[in-house]
């Protein structure tokens, strides 16, 4: 399969299947794809090992070790971190550009949560047991058929443990692999695996932007400094003004206030309130257009308290707003015709997998934003709990998975006749 019969959108489906089938029918593939069953105890004892490693956000660095451990012993060639911890291996092809398949290596347990990782039959249990521990075992398990069956490729496979991708990590690892990595124009393709399942097709962005918002006054006593202006009343009617601004159903739009802090005792008047709020849209306009309506709000707000301070013929000074970003996850989704989609529709169709068209924010957000082609998938099993120390994940089924991305990436990469490896 030739990279090269990449790019014609009008490529008929019945064409990609037969493409597929060819594929999986081609010998190092037939057999990895059988190898996938009989090797999940090695993949569930990847995967507990890995979990038992705390990862949390801007602390993957033990982690990240381990994984760039694994990716050496699995073969792979220029094995390293780059510097802001994301860990790189490459599945050297005849072509110099790469599709990327990459997992999140971090969590969003802080350091110092209990990790009671146990497995009782086909189920893990765990914080992290599937979200992400289950992605980057796929990570792995691809590398490992790679390595396994010699399987040439046209173009390269970079295996990226990324960080950054949970909260406030902002999906910094990959953003900081398309936007400053030796890696970022050459990079034609990505797969994410993220969490279980093979249900979903990620091929839309949800953008987010989130705000931390200080209101400052002079404060003071609350009998004496009376009418002096209060950051609490004025936050507080910020939020009144921002929750009425109106949302579009589609493209689906939301916003939350989140977090809400302020004040001393109950008879002072407060020298600071703040709050942190959260919007999300599939639309970059959208979001930039709450965010216009967060700032009015804001500014409006002080404008009255400030005004009602004065009417008190105060002399107190006024109010003062900070509205700091704390978070841009940039929106952006794959065109419908886009050849990633287009195989990964092809592969469900030869797998017999039902899969439907879904946005999230994922790592893939990075890449879709940019216009470059991308989807997140499932890495297989049943999993639940995400984010909670109840997390589980059920090996149940894992190959199937684990076909369906070793098709995709290697369709994508193409593969090159036998003995062309290297
Ligand atoms: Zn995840």
């Amino acid at each position: 399969m030739s990279p090269s019969s990449r790019t014609s959108p009008a490529e008929s489906a019945p064409a990609l299947q037969q493409e597929i089938a060819q594929l999986a029918a081609s010998p190092k593939v037939a057999a990895a794809m059988e190898w996938f069953r009989e090797q999940e105890a090695q993949f569930t004892r990847w995967q507990l090992e890995l979990a038992r490693i705390p990862a949390p956000p801007f602390g993957e660095a033990a982690r990240a070790a381990w994984m760039a451990a694994k990716f050496e012993s699995l073969g792979l060639k220029q094995v390293h971190q780059d510097t802001i911890g994301n860990v790189l291996g490459l599945r050297t092809g005849a072509q110099d550009s790469a599709v990327s398949i990459s997992a999140h290596l971090d969590t969003v347990f802080p350091a110092g949560s209990a990790l009671n990782i146990r497995q009782q039959g086909p189920r893990l249990y765990g914080p992290g047991i599937s979200d992400n521990a289950a992605g980057v075992t796929a990570l792995l398990a691809i590398a490992a058929a790679c390595q396994e069956f010699k399987i040439a490729l046209e173009l390269s496979l970079l295996f990226i443990g990324d960080v950054g991708e949970e909260g406030e990590g902002d999906l910094r690892g990959m953003r900081h692999i398309f936007l400053d990595s030796q890696w970022k124009d050459a990079i034609r393709a990505s797969v994410v695996i993220d969490g279980a399942g093979t249900d979903t097709i990620v091929t839309e962005a949800l953008g987010s932007r989130r705000f931390e918002i200080i209101i400052r006054g002079p404060g003071g006593h609350s009998w004496s400094d009376f009418g002096a202006p209060n950051p609490i009343v004025a936050l507080a009617h910020a939020v009144h003004l921002f929750s009425q601004t109106r949302v579009a159903a589609s493209p689906k739009t939301t916003f939350n206030v989140g977090v809400i802090e302020g004040g001393t005792s109950v008879n002072s008047i407060p020298e600071s309130a703040k709050m942190r709020v959260d919007i999300r849209s599939a639309s970059a306009m959208e979001i930039e257009r709450l965010e216009m309506e967060l700032r009015r709000a804001v500014e409006q707000a002080v404008e009255v308290e400030d005004a009602h301070s004065r009417r008190g013929n105060s002399t107190h000074a006024g109010l003062k707003a900070e509205i700091h970003a704390i978070g841009n996850r940039p929106a952006g989704e794959l065109a419908p015709n886009a050849r990633i989609l287009q195989l990964a529709r092809a592969v469900d169709a030869h797998l017999g997998n039902t899969a439907r068209v879904q946005r999230a924010s994922t790592d893939a957000n990075i890449p879709l934003s940019l216009g470059r082609e991308a989807i997140a998938i499932g890495a297989g099993g049943t999993g639940g709990g995400a984010h909670t120390l109840q997390e589980w994940f059920d090996v149940t089924g894992r190959e199937l998975a684990l076909k369906r991305i070793l098709l995709i990436v290697l369709a994508l990469a193409g593969t090159a006749p036998s003995g062309a490896e290297k």
